[in-house]
């Protein structure tokens, strides 16, 4: 019943060692015409089954989603998800009181590529990478409200930013379990409690990637002067708070995240003046400011979401620390992240580099930080370790 891709001799390769991406390059034919976001099966060139997946439209042309001859049903979501909840589980991040926030789907990370789903409160917010995805919501959804039963009351597809095309034409937001009623829109992160936007927010409505960078964050601020830039709800701003930090100071383009951290501040605390945010342009204020900071945070969006945009990327990378080492106080502490997928370690880490090469400032690696665990990496999917971090002592 599903259509058929025929590699090219030779191109099954790649999946031999599991990687879940087929490359339009491989590809020899398809048969049956299908449509973007069908399911189906890949074939070698001598007609041996090899993956069935998402047909998909771009240089990743098949999502595969088994290397077993199965069928795509509301049974193999439920699978997939159960075991994304067991590792939570193991894990255990979830059902914790002081964190009701946790990362339940991480795309090929867990055998779902083009999916997310993250978990705050009694709220699931899932989100589709893929049409493939899209197309098998309402299946995805009922799965997952049996394999989350007891766990969230509600789910919330926000799909229209990541499938601006497809999910346009047929409703890409909107509460396919439960609805805004019953749906606080508070999450707890170690303690702290932030608005997630689910609504009209970046991502899910909050990056739940940065739990434990923000958590080691914390433990450095103590008397510090610290600037958050690239803040979105101010995340890192309130463990600098929690942390003892002098002054916070946090700076985002957006404006609506401008007032949503404005918000978690009086959540967090209220008449607090040592916080002060600012809805600005992050190289004009880096330009603007004065060397008071000791302690600087800059987390960028993804500079590259393309292969032929690594260049510029890197050099966006390289500018933006060049300032932040230009002007932290001596003894000073920078938190630096990149959150492209294809900026590998080793060009951020090039880029930071240079940077700190032209500044000429001597310039130690203090940690190293990556993504945590509610966002696993498939060993056979390097590319799934997109978050990098460094945290550097600037004499
Ligand atoms: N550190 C945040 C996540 C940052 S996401 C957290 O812990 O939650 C990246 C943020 O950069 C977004 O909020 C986006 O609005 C902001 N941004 C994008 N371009 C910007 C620019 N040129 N100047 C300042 N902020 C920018």
């Amino acid at each position: 019943m599903y259509k058929t891709v025929y590699l090219k001799k030779g191109k099954e390769e790649s999946l031999g060692r599991f990687h879940p991406w087929i490359f339009s390059g491989a590809i020899h034919h398809i048969e049956g015409r299908p449509e973007e976001g069908d399911v189906v099966r890949v074939l070698s060139a001598d007609g041996r089954f090899l993956a069935i997946g998402h047909v998909q439209i771009g240089s990743i042309a098949v999502r595969v989603l088994s290397f077993d001859d199965v069928v795509i049903d509301r049974n193999f979501w439920l699978q997939r998800l159960r075991a994304a909840y067991d590792v939570r589980n193991s894990i255990g991040v979830v059902n914790q009181p002081s964190n009701n926030t946790f990362r339940l789907v991480h795309g090929e990370g867990d055998g779902l590529p083009g999916l997310v789903v993250d978990v705050y409160d009694r709220t699931a917010v899932m989100q589709a990478h893929s049409v493939g995805m899209h197309v098998s919501r309402y299946e995805l959804a009922d799965a997952l409200g049996e394999v989350l039963d007891g766990v969230v009351d509600n789910i919330y597809y926000k799909s229209e930013t990541t499938l601006a095309y497809k999910a346009s034409e047929d409703g890409g937001n909107g509460f396919l379990k439960g609805g805004l009623a019953t749906a606080s829109d508070i999450a707890v992160e170690n303690g702290l409690r932030f608005h997630v936007d689910w609504l009209g927010g970046q991502k899910t409505g909050f990056f739940v990637d940065q739990r434990e960078n923000r958590a080691l964050l914390e433990r450095y601020s103590y008397g510090r002067k610290v600037l958050n830039m690239f803040c979105y709800t101010g995340g890192f701003s309130f463990y600098a708070m929690r942390g003892g930090a002098e002054l916070v100071h946090s700076v985002d383009s957006s404006s609506r995240a401008i007032d949503i951290t404005r918000a978690n501040v009086e959540l967090n605390f209220p008449g607090d003046n040592r916080h002060e945010a600012f809805a600005e342009d992050a190289f004009k204020y880096l330009d603007r400011m004065g060397d008071q900071y000791d302690l600087i945070i800059l987390d960028p969006p993804a500079f590259a979401k393309h292969k032929d945009a690594l260049r510029n990327a890197l050099m966006g990378y390289r500018k933006l620390n060049a300032k932040a080492f230009e002007k932290i106080r001596p003894g000073g502490i920078l938190f630096t992240f990149s959150c492209s997928q294809v900026v590998t370690k080793d060009n951020f880490r090039t880029a930071v580099f240079t940077a700190a090469a032209m500044s000429g400032r001597r310039v130690r690696i203090l940690h190293q930080l990556t993504q945590p665990a509610d966002h696993p990496v498939s060993i056979y999917h390097p590319e799934g370790e997109y978050l990098k971090g460094l945290v550097l002592y600037v004499e």
